[in-house]
């Protein structure tokens, strides 16, 4: 009968509901080992001006090494943020971009801008900014080179996320909206946010090649962004093609065609062999 039915689904669904649980426990818990044990590292995807080909920054993306394999943020990131597990990795993000960059800096690249994305679970942390302060003052590093990606999730709790942002950029830290025209608040976001760089999000050029009316709005979107002041980067770039459309923009270019996120070893051999130009493809 239908009522059997419904009562075998209601199981059905308890038990997958149970695993689904169980998993996420067990992420929990292998997650707050991976802490302890060492089990992140960071990566660094370049930022390319599309114009003169110079690296002018990197994003810092989030590895999680385990030892059953890698995971990929967009499976671990969630329930970071769920679990509030997201606050101690956040700072360990932190921490460990400054040493990186001082890596870097030591190799000459003084100039180079670092991104880290930063989720709107970190900002509901009271000490949030004081945190950052202290990382960034026993790191001796100058916040001037780094700029903190956030989402438009951060609307949830707008005048909170305001006053952050706000001793954020006191700080001297800049701030990038990421993944920008992938939801439906963007515009609300850049009316509410002094922002210093907009981050167009990769599906926005898919579609630019897909059809080319989306070309008016790409256009539209990174003149917006130009008359708030804002750095354009586009994400996402995988193909010349792409490149080639934007290069009369002034933009500036991340993406597989240029390089994908490298362990900072291999930042270190790239800045070394190539100082400021992208003389080859990241493979
Ligand atoms: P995101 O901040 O938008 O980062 C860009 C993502 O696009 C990265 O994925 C990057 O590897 C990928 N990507 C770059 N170029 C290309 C390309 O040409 N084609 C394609 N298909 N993908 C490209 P990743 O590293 O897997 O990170 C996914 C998301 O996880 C990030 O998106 C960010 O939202 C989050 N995440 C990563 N690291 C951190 C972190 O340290 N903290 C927090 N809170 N979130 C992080
Ligand atoms: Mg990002
Ligand atoms: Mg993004
Ligand atoms: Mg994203």
């Amino acid at each position: 009968s239908a009522k059997q039915n419904g009562k075998n689904n209601y199981q059905l669904f308890t038990r997958e509901l149970d695993s689904l649980m169980t998993r996420r426990n067990h992420l929990e818990q292998a997650l707050k080992k991976a802490l302890d044990e060492q089990q992140f590292a960071l990566h660094y995807q370049p930022q390319i001006n599309l114009a003169s080909g110079q690296v002018i920054g990197y994003e810092a993306l989030l590895r999680w090494q385990s030892p059953l394999g890698n995971v990929p943020p967009s499976e671990f990131i969630p329930v970071a943020e769920e679990t509030g597990l997201i606050v101690p990795i956040g700072e360990w993000v932190l921490r460990q971009a400054c040493r990186d960059t001082k890596r870097f800096h030591a190799l000459g690249k003084a100039s180079a801008n670092i991104s880290v994305n930063v989720s709107a679970r970190q900002f509901k942390d009271p000490d949030f900014s004081q945190k950052v302060r202290a990382i960034f003052e026993e790191e001796h590093v100058d916040p001037r080179h780094f700029e903190i990606e956030i989402t438009e999730s951060v609307m949830l709790d707008i005048e909170h996320s305001a006053r952050v942002i706000c001793e954020l950029k006191e700080l001297g830290l800049r701030i990038a909206i990421d993944d920008f025209g992938a939801g439906y608040s963007s515009l609300n976001i850049i009316k509410n946010i002094e922002i210093d760089t907009l981050k167009i999000d990769k599906s926005l050029m898919d579609e630019v090649l897909i059809n080319r009316r989306n070309l008016f709005i790409l256009a539209a979107i990174i003149e917006v962004g130009k008359n708030l002041n804002a750095r354009i980067v586009v994400e996402g770039i995988e193909l010349e093609e792409q490149a080639e459309l934007l290069k009369p923009f002034g933009v500036v270019g991340q993406g597989y065609l240029f390089s994908r996120p490298l362990p900072p070893g291999s930042i270190d051999a790239f800045l070394s062999e190539a100082p400021q130009k992208v003389s080859e493809k990241g493979q």
